[in-house]
């Protein structure tokens, strides 16, 4: 049998229907880029989100990057975020001349732990602590950081709030969604991502209209009215195709995520019923909606050997990441070594996705732990 980490094939038969007359008015009307499909996209996602204002952008990767220019992030600042994350995280502050500073995980999570950073910014002297000027959490594989805490910490020294909800889009902290609860938000639709366009696309959600009304002009150079610059900004705009494509998978998107919710429940059951608790560690469950991105599980010791033997079972798997941020060779400049970050390292080496896409039939997910219980057995 064959189960892919992934297949969007199976995606796109479900509502073709719906996305080729669309993508065939679009070429129609030879307006490709912003434009009215962009700003229904915007809208509808402010509403599914519950924030007041969203603004798409050319990829999540440019989210972050535009997020953190809106917040005034230049040379000399100081962002702190996780090690344990996908490049672009770090990679967005490095870009502007500022400085990411790194704090460890949660071992259950893989998020942020926040205890971590109220420690970090205790022990900063007061000039280096002036120089922190923002905190980016991630929400890792479609679950909420610690978010009550994170921000009654930013809120005390005053830090901008900038969540990488690239993996989360429809989880929510307490009854709140990923991306509404600090400053600014971060999304991505990537077509890997629980919510995907047909290309590169990305979203900044915002609680001002002044950090709404800077996001509009630094995603076109900075440009208000038509060739007068008042800062500088870059080329961040969103295609009419792909704002039209998410928008459409929108209104499919709870049904997906219930799909992925269902598949985690039913790998719970089987995982349990194989008795291989002690030996794979499944994903904690500590926030109130988990959108299952990624399902990823703990295997102490034989991580890579069980990897490659589910992939000779035709069982798909990724390493979500095996170097963390700290350990990157760009990133050797910023003085860290290994051993620094212990519980991102030891994520890096045993952590494994397994296939966690709502198309999966109840026979492919048995067949992967039956697979996983092969390997212990051997
Ligand atoms: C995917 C991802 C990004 C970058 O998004 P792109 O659309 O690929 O640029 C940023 N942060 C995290 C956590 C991601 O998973």
């Amino acid at each position: 049998m064959k189960v892919p980490l992934l297949d969007l094939k199976a995606q796109y038969q479900s509502i073709k229907s719906e996305i080729r007359p669309c993508i065939d008015e679009i070429c129609e009307s030879q307006y490709f880029i912003l434009g009215p499909h962009v700003e229904q996209m915007e809208a509808k996602l402010a509403a599914y989100c519950n924030v007041p204002y969203a603004v798409g952008v050319s990829s999540g990767t440019d989210a972050l990057l535009i997020a953190l220019m809106a917040a005034g992030i230049g040379p000399g600042d100081r962002v702190i975020t996780s090690p344990y994350t996908f490049f672009a995280t770090a990679g967005a502050i490095a870009r502007l001349g500022a400085v990411p500073v790194f704090v460890d995980i949660e071992p259950t999570t893989y998020n942020l732990d926040v205890h971590g950073l109220a420690e970090t910014l205790e022990k900063m002297n007061a000039g280096r602590r002036a120089t922190v000027k923002a905190v980016i959490p991630v929400h890792l594989y479609g679950q909420c950081a610690e978010m009550g805490l994170l921000m009654d910490i930013c809120r005390r020294y005053r830090l901008t709030v900038i969540e990488d909800a690239a993996q989360a889009i429809g989880a929510e902290y307490q009854g709140q969604r990923a991306g509404t609860m600090g400053d600014l938000g971060c999304f991505s639709f990537f077509p890997s991502k629980n919510l995907g366009a047909f290309g590169d696309a990305g979203l900044v959600t915002a609680q001002s209209k002044e950090l709404d009304d800077r996001l509009r002009m630094l995603r076109v150079h900075g440009m208000e009215p038509k060739y007068y610059h008042q800062i500088i900004g870059g080329n961040f705009r969103i295609d009419a195709l792909q704002a039209a494509v998410v928008a459409i998978k929108l209104d499919h998107l709870d049904e997906w995520t219930s799909g992925r919710r269902q598949n985690a429940a039913t790998y719970r059951q089987l995982f349990k019923a194989a008795g291989l608790e002690d030996r794979v560690i499944l994903p904690a469950e500590v926030q109130s909606r988990h959108i299952y991105n990624q399902f990823v599980v703990r295997v102490s010791g034989q991580r890579d050997g069980l990897k490659d033997f589910l992939g000779q079972q035709g069982v798909g798997t990724e390493v979500y990441y095996p170097v963390p941020l700290h350990l990157q060779a760009c990133f050797a400049d910023l003085g860290y070594g290994r051993g620094d970050f212990p519980e991102a390292e030891r994520a890096a080496e045993e952590t494994l996705a397994l296939p966690i896409y709502p198309e999966l039939t109840q026979e492919q997910l048995s067949y992967v732990v039956d697979c996983i219980t092969a390997f212990f057995d051997r």
